[in-house]
């Protein structure tokens, strides 16, 4: 019965009935009666987990190591027990974000990092590639054994090994094909595959019976249950050793590290984050899926260690490859229908891996590295483009049949070496460097996109170095030196004992030292280094989802029309669905049409986070930034990184000290203010002064012409007295007038200067001759001395003149009638000549010597206040001495004379200048 087209012909009118129930399912999915909407469904396919590894591989790997290959299945047990917590908090960021993938997700919470998200599918595709090969490898030998019926099957016969591998590419061809019209159908490529989950969901209870019917029919049909083939398993020593787990050297640390290992992989394998997550279609289900799939591993389980020990007590030892009892042991009873069944069954197990483990990372391939590539050829070019949602489509296809040759080649290199088990681990072993950054992403939000990177890289070199290029030196193909000898002929470096460490399974030696490498780098680039504000946004996003309220804080500023966006979202999901959305989104808001809407920062978000439906994060965050901008520095974004201890010191920081020069600023904005008012009542004072002195004078010429128009018959004697007073009021008023003049024209800068070398023993002479009149009239006696050769100096010479003369006038003024006395000495002092005008008059007060200088200060007795004095003659002489580069003061007692000193600067040494006459 079991002829070549028997066999045939059943797979394919098994993968007919696949296919009509993703078509009903599809069906119902479009008129809105989703049956996966179930947690039942949602559980079953979940043991979408077991493949050919389990129906076939186990029992392969209990005939060696006995209850060796529980772990496996301990592992999911276990991390269920934290889906409640853990994959609720993915499955709400993946809806809430529309994540696409695993890959996704990665780049997603690292600031939308494309180059992550790349790095992610590349280990992703490679590291799968092992598993792949597995269901290849075990669907071809099985095939193989049926046709082999009934002959004795020794499928690793070496005359056969050129058939397994023509057939394994039969498979895989098959197998790409059947994919790629069951899970990229439609155009419209961000809905999920219904479908297809509800015949994995099938495929899952056919493989689950099929076992169950061979592992009853072993134990009641070829023994007396279990009871039965364990007493007689026990007798021989061979197996007896099986059933104690821990006897040998390692044996707990590799127990440990195999659960650990499938731990992570229900969660990162991406065929279980596809079907766990992406496909889930409400959280609820979780409630199930946390006691009916370990209800599934149990029983899928169940019967294991009886075939595999009936296997072994039925069949001649080392015949028969212990991977595929569950087969040869129905067919060497003749028992043709149960074979067929349990082919079925195997097909079941890794047509369902097959798919959902190709279409997934499809996705990433597409999403995460053909699509940044792709956008940033032709961002330019975009705006003309049409249809995308094509492209999109092509790619995956393209992708599914990449991986699945490339499956096919990794089977060909290193397949055949290993036994099914063993290939598989290796892919455990590379998905399990998601964990760090996975999980850490997820509650750490200090873990930084540069730590992600390291880490990744890092764990997947370490697999790369320990599990790949062994497993390729064992089959021959590269790498034996290597291995045997290690890396550049030093023993440490090899790779299935790195750093010496032996004792250890393969699998195990390999998890031990890649986790070290890829947790160290990850934690210590996330501590070292620093994060970007929109990482900052995605990591708080990520780690608070629970906590958050409502969408996603904006982070754009829109700065694009609603058609437009609807437009771009059309290009990838098509106008329909694109025009669906946007209605959609304008009734929630109350609008009739998407025609109303307007795009405000809230619908370019809705747009992006759509489009990352159909392309992924990073790609969507590209595309949206081609038609809006974004917000540098939202206030959330600030807030959210302000709320990290060191961030808020290091800012308090920075507010103290902005503090500090807004308190300086205003203080010396006080004291400028101060200085303004000063000088503001200065000049008032100044005015008032001015116009004060001015009345004085113009008062009495007032007075005495009155006087004198209103007496015309005033003796003459009288007359001239009034106008001789009336002229010296005149010359008094012009004095001052010139005199207020000349100190606004010097205070100003505006006053001009004739700077000359200048002899000053000439000046002071000129000065004492042109006041000798002054002197002579009042009886004063003045003398001059000259202290040694004098020195030139650079100055007005009319300035200098003034200075003097006012001096001069001053104490002669101030002197007694006929005792006084005024001498003047000219001295070198330094770099400046000293004139000193010394009296003996009535000397100033000390509190009163300050104030001579200011502007109208006449200090002193005003019966000696005399009508020549103005009070500005001190101020001009000041700022005229500063003008020059000297000093003006004076030394002074009441009663005991007065000196006024100033000096000026000698001129600097140079070409001699001719003596002043
Ligand atoms: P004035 O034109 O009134 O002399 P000054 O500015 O030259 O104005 O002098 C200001 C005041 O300083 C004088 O009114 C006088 O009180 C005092 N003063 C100036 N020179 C002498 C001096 N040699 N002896 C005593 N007092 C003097």
């Amino acid at each position: 019965m079991l002829q070549g087209w028997v066999v045939v012909l059943a797979s394919v009118g098994y993968i007919g009935l696949l296919f009509a129930i993703a078509w009903f399912a599809d069906r119902r999915a479009r008129e809105g009666r989703s049956v996966i909407a179930n947690p039942w469904i949602y559980s079953l396919s979940l043991a979408v987990y077991a493949t050919a590894w389990t129906f076939y591989g186990s029992v392969g790997r209990a005939a060696s190591d006995g209850v060796g290959f529980l772990p496996i299945y301990v592992g999911p047990t276990l991390m269920i027990l934290l889906w409640w917590f853990v994959l609720r908090k993915i499955i709400r960021v993946s809806k809430l974000l529309r994540i696409t993938s695993l890959a996704d997700f990665m780049a997603s919470r690292y600031g939308k990092s494309a180059l992550l998200g790349g790095l992610v599918t590349v280990i992703a595709v490679i590291g799968i590639l092992p598993y792949i090969s597995l269901q290849l490898k075990a669907v071809a030998s099985s095939f193989q054994i049926l046709l082999q019926y009934p002959e004795v099957p020794v499928p690793q016969a070496a005359g056969d090994l050129p058939f397994l591998k023509v057939t394994a590419l039969y498979v895989a061809v098959f197998l790409a094909l059947f994919t790629i019209a069951f899970g990229t159908r439609h155009l419209d490529v961000s809905e999920r595959h219904e479908g297809m989950v509800a015949a994995i969901a099938f495929e899952s209870l056919v493989k689950l019976l099929a076992f169950i019917a061979v592992g009853a029919y072993v134990t009641w049909g070829l023994f007396d249950g279990f009871q039965d083939i364990f007493a007689q398993a026990a007798q021989r020593p061979d197996l007896a050793r099986l059933m104690t787990p821990f006897d040998a050297p390692g044996a707990l640390a590799n127990w440990v590290w195999l659960t650990v290992l499938s731990m992570f992989a229900i969660i990162f394998l991406p065929r279980q984050f596809q079907v766990t997550v992406i496909e889930n279609v409400d959280e609820k289900h979780l409630k199930t899926a946390v006691w009916l799939f370990p209800l599934y591993m149990f029983a899928i389980n169940l019967f294991v260690l009886p075939i595999a020990f009936g296997g072994m007590l039925t069949i001649p030892g080392g015949t028969v490859d212990a991977d595929s009892f569950v087969l040869t042991l129905p067919l060497s009873r003749q028992q043709e229908a149960l074979a067929l069944l349990v082919f079925i069954g195997g097909i079941s197990a890794a047509t369902g891996m097959v798919n959902v483990e190709t279409i997934a990372p499809s996705t990433m391939v597409c999403n995460d590295f053909v699509m940044p590539i792709v956008l940033r050829w032709k961002r330019l070019t975009l705006a003309a483009e049409g249809d995308f949602g094509r492209l999109l489509l092509t790619v995956r296809r393209g992708a599914i049949v990449a991986i699945l040759l490339l499956g096919y080649f990794y089977f060909l290199a290193a397949g055949e070496a290993y036994a099914l088990v063993s290939i598989g681990l290796i892919s455990f072993a590379a998905v399990a460097q998601f964990a760090p950054a996975f999980i850490g992403g997820l509650y750490w939000k200090g873990a930084t996109r540069s730590g992600a990177l390291a880490g990744l890289s890092a764990g997947f070199l370490v697999w790369l170095y320990t599990l790949l290029i062994p497993a390729f030196a064992k089959s021959g193909w590269f790498g034996a030196e290597i291995v045997e000898r290690g890396l550049f002929d030093l023993a440490i470096l090899k790779p299935t004992q790195l750093f010496g460490l032996g004792g250890l399974d393969q699998t195990t030696h390999a998890m031990v030292w890649s986790m070290i490498a890829n947790i160290g780098a990850f934690v210590a680039f996330s501590i070292l280094g620093r994060q970007s504000a929109a990482e900052h946004g995605q990591a708080t996003l990520f780690v608070d989802v629970f906590t958050q309220t409502g969408e996603k804080a904006p982070t754009w500023r829109a700065t694009t029309s609603a058609s437009a966006l609807q437009t771009l979202l059309g290009r990838f999901l098509g106008p329909a669905r694109a025009a669906e959305l946007f209605l959609a989104y304008a009734n929630e808001r109350g609008l009739r049409s998407a025609e109303e809407l307007s795009a405000d920062a809230q619908l370019v978000n809705f747009a992006e986070i759509q489009l990352a439906g159909a392309i992924g994060a990073a790609s969507a965050h590209t595309m949206v930034a081609t038609l809006a901008q974004e917000e540098p520095f939202g206030m959330d974004e600030v807030m959210t990184i302000i709320d990290e201890a060191s961030q808020v010191i290091a800012y308090s920081h920075k507010l103290e000290q902005k503090q500090r020069e807004l308190e300086e600023a205003t203080a010396s904005l006080q004291a400028a203010n101060e200085r303004l008012q000063e000088l503001d009542r200065l000049k008032d004072d100044f005015i008032s002064t001015v116009t004060h002195e001015l009345r004085t004078p113009l008062t009495s010429i007032r007075a005495f012409s009155e006087i004198l128009h209103d007496n015309p018959g005033l003796d003459e004697a009288e007359r001239q007295r009034f106008l001789g007073l009336v002229i010296s009021e005149s010359e008094r008023l012009t004095r001052l007038i010139n005199q207020v003049l000349d100190l606004a024209k010097l205070e100003s800068g505006l006053a001009e200067w004739q700077s000359a070398r200048l002899d000053l023993a000439g000046i002071v002479g000129d000065a004492v001759d042109s006041t000798s009149q002054l002197f002579r009239s009042r009886g004063v006696e003045v003398r001059t001395r000259i202290a040694g050769a004098t020195s030139e100096v650079m100055a007005d010479r009319d300035r200098v003149m003034q200075v003097l003369v006012n001096l001069l006038s001053n104490a002669v003024k101030f002197c007694p009638e006929e005792a006084g006395r005024v001498e003047i000495r000219v001295q070198q002092e330094g770099h400046s000549m000293r004139i000193d005008v010394e009296d003996n008059g009535i000397g100033i007060r000390l509190e009163d010597q300050g104030a001579i200088f200011e502007r109208f200060r006449q200090v002193g007795d005003t019966l000696t206040r005399k009508p020549s004095g103005t009070g500005l003659g001190l101020a001009i002489c000041r700022q005229i001495v500063i003008r020059l580069g000297g000093h003006l003061w004076v030394r002074s007692a009441p009663g005991a004379g007065s000196t006024f000193s100033f000096t000026v600067p000698i001129a600097q040494a140079s070409a001699p200048v001719p003596a002043a006459a």
